[in-house]
């Protein structure tokens, strides 16, 4: 059972409003905004790139550690006072995602500007909220913002547009736009997506390792944004709309159920026995529902993409069993789940039909992808699958737990061109007493051979990883060992996190005096910083003269001098960048496509390239 969206007023809005949005948090949360926009563009609303011009104004918030929820109030209540400013637009304030789960009664009861509370598991609720209901459209066969059918070099056009953009700053993008959609021969109405992120921490030191905030502003005038059957929910049955991508997917031993949805969603036992013992018990948390979401899109379900053009993201499964003390990630987003491989395939081939190809497998954890559904590795079964898939370039899985990180899974990576050799493995903490507090097992040695594994069976394969330091206990021996740990692994991409006492959390109730103090957890995360940006300087020297595949991604944030893009071992957003300085053979560069490359210059995380062809 999943809550029911709470709308305190009843603000009138318009037969098609229009409605703003903005998506904090980590590339899932991005997804549900997607599922969001798409299900309000299908059933009738407008969406707007500008603050000023909404209706309504959805905040899509993050909650897993203090400074994620402190973001979400703070935007909220900048989206509050703007509607106080602008109080004949901006009719409605909606909060969703998992700050909802978290304190669902106590955001309206706190900020009465607040019309309405969408949780992560109702994500249909959306309408609601919004004061629409489900249109019935007639709709073609995608769920994407897409094109008419039989362009199949369609891609999503992406800009960036600030809140305060004026009329005539958006009329000229939306101009652009036209162009090149005509360029491209794209027949279908404009589309602007603007994408900010900046990290919450220090951006001199922490610039790829900070948790994200990203405001997205997406406007997709009259597109046609249908899904099959835009209001499935995880248990309904789905009559496949494309079957033919049931066949020839060379992953043996595949089980045939696992390609149909059916009524019930199954779990893994792992995820009952800690449901049993209170796993995911959020009786403590004042303002929340007991009820635990159960929400799964699919590939019938309206989505509109706000990523840059050639890429996505597929959530595969959400929720998560593990039982980390730090985390209360399972209490938000519920048990695990996973996606029927059907439904995910069905979507993969349909974002490559729109030009999409570079494809980022995601959830809270993908190795346990389809253990529910009754697979032995099913995230090999699955990547098997998606990497023959023709017209994909890139496929990456991010979220990976160390103990399931197995042979065939390596063995997948190394088979396919098309998998990207790119591990990312949180591996939190090296040492054992520490991870044993941690609820996660494992030391320093096991991730060691790891590593190690994983460098042997996917040669060139590089591995991001994140700790967490100022555990409760973190003795300076645990955090010497961490030192020493990263030391002998030479970590490619590292994100180290300062420990956020959760309440909910097990972690939280552990003895105050075992809190490691502020202080000493700040410089515990500047050392280590440190210390990763030499290996980091001195891995990425041994870069330049490789010839790599580069996504070119535009103009650079940082310089109008300069052009970014990504190789395969970087994954959107959280990385190094590969900034351009000498175009080659090219007038210019096309933004989503891809270009050979020479790595002419390293720098501590980033480096330099020349295009080659
Ligand atoms: S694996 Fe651990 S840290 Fe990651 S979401 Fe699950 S409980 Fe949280």
């Amino acid at each position: 059972m999943t809550p029911t969206v709470t709308i305190e007023t009843e603000a009138p809005v318009a037969a098609r409003p229009k409605v703003g949005f903005v998506s904090l948090g980590c590339p899932k949360n991005l997804v549900d905004s997607e599922v969001m926009m798409g299900l309000l563009h299908h059933n009738g609303a407008e969406l707007t790139p500008r603050a000023e011009d909404a209706e309504i104004i959805v905040i899509n918030t993050c909650s897993f550690i203090n400074s994620a929820k402190q973001e979400s109030v703070n935007t909220i209540l900048e989206m509050v006072q703007h509607k106080r400013q602008f109080g004949g637009k901006a009719q409605r304030i909606v909060v969703a995602g998992c700050l909802v789960e978290r304190y669902r009664d106590e955001i309206q009861k706190n900020i009465p500007e607040v019309d309405a509370v969408v949780g992560t598991g109702e994500l249909e609720a959306i309408l609601a909220a919004a004061g629409l209901t489900p249109s019935g459209h007639a709709n073609n066969n995608s769920p994407f913002n897409i094109l008419p059918q039989g362009t199949p070099e369609a891609t999503i056009h992406t800009h960036a547009i600030s809140m305060s953009q004026t009329d005539g700053e958006v009329a000229q993008l939306e101009s652009n736009s036209m162009q090149q959609a005509g360029q491209n021969l794209i027949d279908r109405a404009p589309s602007a997506v603007s994408q900010h992120s900046r990290p919450l921490a220090d951006p001199e030191h922490d610039r790829e390792i900070a948790p994200q905030l990203r405001i997205v502003q997406s406007l997709a005038e009259t597109g046609t944004t249908h899904g099959d059957e835009p209001l499935n929910h995880a248990g309904d049955h789905i009559v496949h709309t494309n079957p033919g991508s049931n066949t020839n997917l060379g992953a043996p031993g595949i089980d045939s159920d696992a390609w149909v949805s059916t009524a019930s969603q199954p779990s893994r036992p792992e995820g009952d026995a800690r449901e049993r013992t209170g796993r995911f018990s959020r009786e403590s948390w004042d303002g929340a529902t007991a009820a635990l979401p159960e929400y799964l899109y699919n590939d019938a379900t309206p989505r509109i993409l706000t990523t840059p053009r050639a890429s996505a993201y597929i959530k595969i499964a959400e929720g998560c069993d593990h039982p980390c003390s730090f985390c209360i990630i399972p209490q938000l987003r519920g048990k695990f789940r996973s996606r029927r491989m059907s439904s995910i395939i069905a979507e993969a081939e349909n974002l490559i039909k729109q030009g999409v190809r570079e494809i980022t497998l995601i959830g809270q954890d993908t190795t346990c992808y389809g253990e529910d559904l009754g697979f032995t590795d099913g995230l090999a079964t699955l990547l098997d699958a998606l990497a023959v898939l023709p017209g994909l370039r890139w496929l990456r899985f991010l979220y990976t737990y160390p103990n399931k990180v197995t042979t065939r899974l390596l063995e997948t990576m190394a088979k396919h061109d098309t998998i990207s050799k790119y591990l990312d493995v949180p591996l939190q903490h090296a040492s054992a007493s520490v991870l044993k507090t941690m609820k996660r097992g494992g030391n320093a040695q096991i991730f060691l051979d790891l590593i190690a594994k994983a460098r042997r069976i996917v040669p060139g394969i590089v591995i991001r990883t994140s700790f967490i330091v100022g555990f409760p206990g973190e003795t300076e021996a645990d955090y010497k060992e961490l030192e020493a740990f990263i030391t002998a692994a030479k970590i490619d991409w590292l994100g180290v996190f300062t420990y956020s006492d959760e309440e909910g959390a097990k972690a939280f109730d552990l003895p105050d005096e075992t809190k490691v103090p502020n202080r000493t957890i700040q410089t515990r995360r500047r050392k280590l910083m440190k210390l990763q940006q030499k290996i980091s300087t001195k891995s990425k020297a041994e870069w330049v003269g490789r010839e790599i595949d580069l996504l070119v991604e535009g103009e650079s944030e940082e310089t109008e001098l300069l052009w970014e893009g990504r190789t395969s071992l970087h994954a959107p957003e959280i990385d190094g960048k590969v900034f351009i300085n000498d175009f080659g053979p090219h007038e210019t560069l096309v933004p989503g496509t891809f270009y050979r490359a020479e790595i002419t210059e390293s720098h501590d995380y980033d480096v330099v390239a020349r295009i080659l062809e």
